[in-house]
């Protein structure tokens, strides 16, 4: 039988005449000493790359979203793609995507396989350097370590969304990974953007405003729109449960799906595109002259769509479509 464990290793009885909750609250034992600091990674080597790269993702922003705004500051990158993402919400996105497999065109009638390898010989241009293939990436598969300690890049990471913070497994490899005050604050993270002169620098750019509830920074977070179940699904009406604690079918369901209001959802996630084109442009002053510029979403959303609102457990097409763009801003 398991016994328990104080936090400083010594056995301790079972909290049986004081309640569990009590039991945890005790002080905990004083931290044990730190161990000798690991050796650190690999030297970066010199600078292999002549270009600074910055990926920013719009979370949640869906392609149509995108279009309806016409950003004509974020445009200026180059051409718009509808793209799909790997993943159909933030985490397991930003994973795939710091793979260094940005979102796909999703083309018929090619092995997989072949269009990785072209999609990672695109990053010879991305960041004006040679040999860049999808066997260098082997074992690790992860952009910034390839980055870093291949091609000399700092490495840098500012998340709005806490899904990605600073203890989750994408935080590797990155010399400085910030999650940011604010969940929709673009705006907040340009005065920590440095670009060294002596080596490129690496930037992802995780950007919040257009993620649920679509909100400006400005905007008073009391008038916010408020959907119940928001994380979840809007069409598992079939798990309600009645005031006698009968489950409810979904004839018999409360009829809360409401498309006007997912439709005035949709008209905000466009306006905040609006609102961000006018940060893209504070961004593109910012920026040196050999800057590559990914713009592009983690995933899609849904307003109403299927049954449907937000994204995650979904699977349906508008839920992958993102906008896709890149490019040099001079
Ligand atoms: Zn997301």
């Amino acid at each position: 039988m398991l016994g328990w464990a104080a936090p400083s290793g010594r056995r301790a009885r079972a909290p049986t005449t004081m309640g569990l909750f009590d039991f945890l609250k005790q002080k905990p034992a004083p931290a044990p000493t730190p161990r000798p600091r690991l050796p650190s990674g690999p030297p970066r080597p010199e600078p292999k790359g002549e270009n600074h790269f910055i990926v920013v993702t719009l979370d949640s922003c869906r392609h149509d979203s995108f279009m309806a705004a016409a950003p004509k500051t974020i445009m200026k990158l180059g051409p718009v793609e509808r793209r799909f993402s790997y993943a159909s919400w933030t985490g397991p996105s930003h994973y795939n995507l710091l793979t260094g497999l940005l979102p796909h065109s999703s083309p018929p009638n090619v092995y997989a396989s072949e269009y990785y390898k072209e999609d990672f010989y695109n990053f010879n241009k991305r960041l004006g350097a040679k040999d860049v293939e999808f066997a260098k990436m082997v074992p690790a598969l992860w952009l910034p370590g390839f980055l870093r300690n291949t091609l000399g890049y700092e490495t840098h990471a500012r998340v709005s969304l806490p899904v990605l913070n600073q203890k989750t497994g994408v935080n590797r490899d990155f010399d400085s990974f910030q999650l940011m005050d604010k969940h929709n604050d673009m705006r907040s993270m340009l005065p920590t953007l440095k670009f060294p002169t002596d080596r490129p620098g690496f930037w992802l750019l995780n950007v919040g405003e257009t993620h649920y509830p679509y909100a400006k920074p400005d905007e008073d977070s009391s008038m916010w729109p408020r959907i119940s179940g928001v994380n979840g699904v809007f069409k598992k009406l079939d798990t309600q449960i009645d005031d006698k604690g009968n489950l409810m079918s979904s004839a018999d369901a409360p009829q809360w799906f409401d498309q006007d209001k997912l439709d005035q959802l949709k008209e905000r996630q466009i306006d905040t595109v609006r609102y961000l084109d006018k940060v893209f442009e504070e961004l593109w002053d910012l920026v040196p002259k050999n800057t590559w510029v990914v713009v592009t979403a983690d995933h899609g959303e849904l307003f109403g769509e299927g049954g449907y609102f937000g994204h995650g457990p979904i699977m349906l097409e508008t839920c992958f479509e993102v906008p896709f763009l890149e490019g040099k801003i001079r």
